[in-house]
């Protein structure tokens, strides 16, 4: 008897096998309709088996296969069982989000003919290559089978030029190219520096935000080997490519390629997992990369490519600290600041405040009767946004309009604490008066379409401060920008989360990057009350390696990544006893099992209530990875089968980015 065994996009760590009489080999990897409980889902089919371990009698018959589409490449299956392994995830789940949802849902798009090639389906003249960047190009084009790569260079040292080159020669093999970009990065001007460099090639855009018709089409187009370069966000390491070639993660540090609900995968890792097991060259590029990889390239698993100098600008940035222990400043800015803003004016030059805070101040406050903006559902401060007249939190977007009196005494003199980027706008505006603020963040930048208008703005010369938040870090050119001012940047140096300086040099030195390109040459003042931090002396230096070191020396006395793995068991209850009591009890569960893994306490999360919800975490550690993934397996095993107390949810989040 032919059984199907097919993955359902279910919270069950199983296939379901169904019968199926007149199916062969050729529909694994279809999608079908399946009868379930009273109704029906579309699922993927996994295995052709003959029995099942259940008696043929109480299995039910499947409903139509849908043949409409190719199946699923076998190399596609693997991939998502990859994940469903590594990520401690249901087949069911990974599959149905490595699909675009109109798939999903059994549905097809209307395909539409390929535009025939341009007639000037000529390239542009290419720029001469630098020597590193020639190197690098023959280095990855050189390569056969799988070699991860590290392309370390800071903004503007061409790393998009040797993509574009290396793209090229895999195009010429008759190969196609998988590109991965952050999702800020992804813009209409990325996709068209690539369209034009490959005219007449057929380039598929994959990211959350597309039209689901178009998605799917992409989807299939790259699937069918149409599309020869896939251009994306996270979620297109799950495009299948019948010929790819070669995977490039641009910004590879970045994480928004580590997916923080559902399915917890880091696109940037399971791209590696991708290219190994094709047997292809990858290509991770970064100003900044992530500690994980920068080690990765110090052992010599990963191939280190440099560029050590910029492509086009003659000079890097000149970073400057201030140190604002002794002045008073005038609303949260430093004379040296306002002198560079009035200098950049008088020039007709572009400057940007970097404040990596949105609203106008973290907290309203009653300082005679102690009240202050709290989220009734979280753990946290509502932060105030006078720009609509709101009080929002950051963490469940709860919103309230801004009380006029203080709701527990009824004082009407309430008070903003802190600066955010609306404040820094306002205080801007006041200040500089014949000057055009601009203000780009979440809240100004709402959807794609306002965030290309602020975009063209700022390249038409259209503003004359910006003020923004890391929005604007990350792979843009800015020619008229050259002054970049951090402010508050001092939260991050001794912040809880071990990874937050991390996080603040690669922000920093990505801001820094986006000034003085071109010929105007650029300044980067940053405003702190710890000079001396070696942190801020990498900056000045632009010195990321002596940065890296000693940021790998102290994770290595403390057992960090990359020097260990972790992964996060976290749960969610009405009250934090019954998220802490699961938690001891999945501990419990784990004492027997846990060889070469150490087993932390349960404790609160930092943002402890989210969504009127109590929130702990249990974190699992291991120097080695094997050890981990075989203890998670057989751990998750256990926690599957035991019965949950009601209103109790929890998840795993292998190696976690965020604490
Ligand atoms: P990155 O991706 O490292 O920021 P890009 O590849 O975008 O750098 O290069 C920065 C700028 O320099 C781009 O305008 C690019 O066209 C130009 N460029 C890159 N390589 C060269 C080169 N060898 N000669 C001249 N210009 C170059
Ligand atoms: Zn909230
Ligand atoms: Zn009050």
């Amino acid at each position: 008897m032919n059984i199907l065994r097919v993955a359902l996009d279910l919270p069950l760590p199983r296939l379901f096998d169904y019968l199926a009489p007149d199916s062969d080999e050729s529909d694994i990897g279809r999608r079908v309709n399946v009868p379930f409980g009273t109704g029906s889902r579309t699922g993927v089919i996994i295995e052709l088996v003959a029995s099942s371990e259940y008696p043929d009698t109480k299995l039910k018959t499947v409903g139509e296969i849908l043949r409409d589409m190719p199946a699923l490449p076998k190399e596609w299956l693997a991939l998502c069982e990859f994940c469903a392994r590594y990520y401690q995830t249901p087949l069911g789940e990974v599959t149905s989000f490595a699909l675009p949802p109109m798939l999903r849902r059994g549905k097809l798009p209307r395909m539409k003919p390929l535009p025939p090639p341009s007639a000037a389906a000529v390239g542009p003249t290419l720029p001469r290559l630098l020597a590193a960047q020639q190197h690098a190009v023959e280095a990855i084009v050189g390569t056969e089978g799988f070699q991860a790569m590290l392309l370390h260079g800071v903004t503007g040292s061409g790393k998009t030029e040797v993509y574009l080159r290396a793209i090229d020669a895999v195009l010429a093999r008759g190969g196609q190219a998988l590109m991965l970009v952050p999702e800020i990065a992804l813009t209409p001007q990325l996709e068209g520096r690539v369209a034009q460099r490959f005219p007449g090639v057929h380039i598929v855009c994959a990211n959350s935000g597309m039209a689901d018709a178009a998605r799917a089409r992409g989807f299939l187009d790259a699937q069918a080997g149409r599309a020869a370069i896939v251009l994306g966000t996270r979620l297109a390491v799950f495009m299948p490519m019948p010929r790819l070639q070669l995977i490039i993660v641009d910004e590879e540090h970045d994480s928004s390629f580590k997916q923080q609900e559902g399915l917890r995968y880091s696109a940037r890792d399971v791209a590696v997992w991708r290219a190994h097991q094709l047997n292809i060259p990858i290509v991770l590029g970064s100003a900044t990369p992530s500690l994980e990889t920068f080690q990765h390239a110090a052992t010599g698993r990963y191939r280190l490519l440099d560029l050590p100098e910029r492509a086009v600008a003659e000079a890097m940035p000149v970073v400057r600290i201030v140190d604002t222990r002794r002045e008073k400043l005038q609303e949260g800015l430093s004379a040296a600041l306002i002198t560079g803003l009035q200098l950049r004016l008088a020039r007709g030059e572009q400057s940007l405040v970097f404040l990596n805070r949105r609203g106008y101040a973290p907290v309203l406050a009653c300082p005679p009767c102690g009240w202050v903006s709290r989220c009734q559902r979280c753990a946290a401060n509502l932060v105030l946004h006078l720009a609509d007249g709101r009080l929002r939190c950051h963490h469940c977007g709860f919103e309230t309009r801004v009380p006029r009196a203080c709701p527990d005494c009824g004082n009407v003199d309430l008070l903003p604490f802190g600066r955010g980027t609306q404040r820094l706008e306002a205080m801007l505006v006041e200040r500089f008066p014949e000057a055009r603020v601009l203000r780009i963040d979440r809240d100004s930048a709402s959807t794609p379409k306002k965030w290309q208008a602020l975009l063209a703005t700022i390249h038409a010369g259209g503003a004359d401060i910006l003020v923004g938040t890391q929005m604007l870090a990350k792979g843009h050119d800015f020619p008229l920008l050259t002054l970049v001012g951090a402010v508050g940047a001092d939260a991050a140096l001794f912040a809880a989360d071990f990874r937050a300086p991390e996080r603040l040099f690669a922000q920093l030195m990505q801001v820094g990057g986006r000034s003085g390109r071109a010929d105007l040459p650029g300044e980067v003042l940053i405003q702190t009350e710890y000079p001396d931090h070696p942190l801020y002396q990498a900056l000045v230096q632009h010195d990321y390696v002596r940065f890296a070191q000693s940021q790998l020396d102290e994770r290595r006395i403390a057992g960090f990544p990359p020097f260990s793995f972790q992964a996060m068991l976290r749960a969610e209850a009405r009250t934090m006893e019954q998220s802490l009591a699961f938690l001891a009890t999945a501990r419990e569960a784990a004492a027997a099992l846990a060889d070469g893994v150490t087993l932390y306490d349960p404790v609160p999360m930092r943002l402890q209530r989210l969504m009127t919800l109590e929130r702990g975490q249990l974190l699992v550690e291991s120097l080695s990875r094997p050890a981990l993934q075989a203890f998670l397996a057989a751990w998750m095993d256990k926690l599957h089968a035991q019965k949950m107390p009601g209103g109790l949810r929890w998840h795993l989040d292998v190696d976690p980015l965020e604490f």
